[in-house]
C-alpha cells in the first residue's frame, strides 16, 4: 500500500535521482510529527529554483549527503490535472522516514516542505497554493507528521526569514492565519546538525560566509560541533563593511594578494606567486619555499585551502572567489 500522496498528479518521484554524495539514515516514517514548511530564498522563476539546484548547492556547497528537503515544490513547474486545473510539481526527495538536514537538532522528528521562491517579495501562485493544500491535506490523511510549522517556529530558529509565506491560510484557502514574524537576529547562535557557515549565509541576505569567517577566527568552517556557538548577528559587516573608509591598497597590507588570476595552467609571474606563496604559509597552509615558482607544493597548499574555504571551487586557480576568502583568513589572524 503506497501513500495517498502518491496519487496526487503533480508528484514526481525523484528520490535517488538528484545529486548526493552519501546517504541519509531513514528512521521510518514513525519518528515524524512536525511537518516543516521553508521556502528558498531563491526567486521562483529563476532557473536556480529547482529541487535538483538545490541538490547541487547541498551537495556541492554545503557538503551535505543530499538534498535537504523531503519535497521542493517548483510553482513555475506547472501540471495539468485530470479537473483542468494547473498544479505546481511537487518533488520527491526523501522517503518521509528520511533524517535530512533542514532543521537543525530537530532533523530526527520533521519532515521538510520547502516551496521554492523568496516570499519576502513574492506571492505564492494559486497552482502552488492549490498544490500546497492538496499535499497538505495528502499527509495528514497518510499520517506524516502531526503539526505543522514554519522554518522560524522550530526551537532556534526564530531569526530566521523562512517560511515567511502564510502557510496554514494556503492549507485552507480562505482562512487565513498569521504565521509569527521573525525575531530579530542573535548575536551568537549553536550550531545545530547540518548547519554550514554556507548554508547560514545562504538563508541571510546580509551575512557572508566571508563575515563569517572573519567575525569567528579560530572556527574551522569545515569541522563545525554541534552546540558550538558561534558569531551570528554580531558578525555583519565585519569582512563586508559598505560605509567603511576606502579599503587599504594591496601594498599596505602585510601580505598583499596577486593582483591577476594565478594558477594551474595560467602565466604565473614570479613576484605574483611569491605574493600568494608568503600569504598561504602566513596561515599555515604550508607551501614550502617562497620562490615565486609555481611549483606542487605551492599548488597543493592551494588547493588544501580551496577544500576549506571554497568548496564549490576546488580549481587550484587564485580567481575572485579564492582571493576574497583568502583575504578574509589573513584579517582573521590580524594580518
Ligand atoms: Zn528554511
Amino acid at each position: 500500500m503506497g501513500y495517498s500522496f502518491e496519487k496526487l498528479p503533480q508528484l514526481i518521484d525523484m528520490r535517488g535521482k538528484l545529486p548526493r554524495k552519501g546517504e541519509y539514515v531513514d528512521l521510518g516514517v514513525n519518528s515524524k510529527t512536525v511537518r516543516v514548511w521553508h521556502h528558498s530564498l531563491t526567486k521562483s522563476n529563476l532557473a536556480g529554483s529547482t529541487a535538483e539546484a538545490f541538490g547541487r548547492f547541498h551537495v556541492n556547497t554545503n557538503g551535505w549527503p543530499g538534498v535537504g528537503y523531503h519535497f521542493v515544490i517548483e510553482p513555475h513547474n506547472l501540471i495539468k490535472g485530470p479537473d483542468g486545473r494547473m498544479r505546481a510539481r511537487i518533488i520527491w526527495c526523501h522517503n518521509p522516514g528520511v533524517k535530512s538536514f533542514h532543521v537543525g537538532n530537530s532533523n530526527k522528528f520533521s519532515v521538510g516542505i520547502c516551496v521554492a521562491g523568496d516570499y519576502r517579495s513574492e506571492k505564492l501562485n494559486d497552482a502552488t497554493l492549490l498544490t500546497v493544500s492538496e499535499f497538505h491535506a495528502a499527509l495528514v490523511r497518510d499520517k506524516i507528521g502531526k503539526d505543522d510549522k514554519a522554518h522560524n517556529q522550530m526551537p532556534g530558529y526564530s531569526w530566521k526569514p523562512c517560511c515567511v509565506f502564510d502557510y496554514k491560510a494556503a492549507f485552507f484557502f480562505n482562512k487565513p492565519v498569521n504565521v509569527s514574524k521573525p525575531t530579530p537576529l542573535p548575536g551568537t547562535y549553536d550550531i545545530q546538525e547540518g548547519d554550514t557557515f554556507w548554508s547560514l549565509a545562504n538563508e541571510l541576505k546580509d551575512i557572508t560566509v566571508q563575515d563569517l569567517i572573519a567575525a569567528n577566527p579560530g572556527v574551522n568552517p569545515q569541522n563545525l560541533k554541534i552546540g558550538q556557538t558561534i558569531k551570528l548577528g554580531k558578525s555583519k559587516n565585519v569582512y563586508t563593511r559598505p560605509y567603511e573608509t576606502p579599503k587599504k591598497p594591496q601594498n599596505e597590507y602585510k601580505y598583499p594578494l596577486p593582483l591577476v588570476t594565478i594558477g594551474k595552467g595560467k602565466k604565473n609571474p614570479k613576484q605574483e606567486v611569491l605574493k600568494l606563496q608568503k600569504a598561504l604559509n602566513a596561515i599555515n597552509y604550508k607551501c614550502g619555499v617562497e620562490d615565486g615558482i609555481w611549483g606542487p607544493k605551492t599548488e597543493d597548499a592551494l588547493k588544501r585551502f580551496q577544500e576549506v574555504y571554497t568548496p564549490y571551487e576546488v580549481d587550484r586557480i587564485l580567481g575572485p572567489n579564492t582571493r576574497r576568502q583568502l583575504q578574509a583568513v589573513l584579517k582573521s589572524k590580524g594580518h
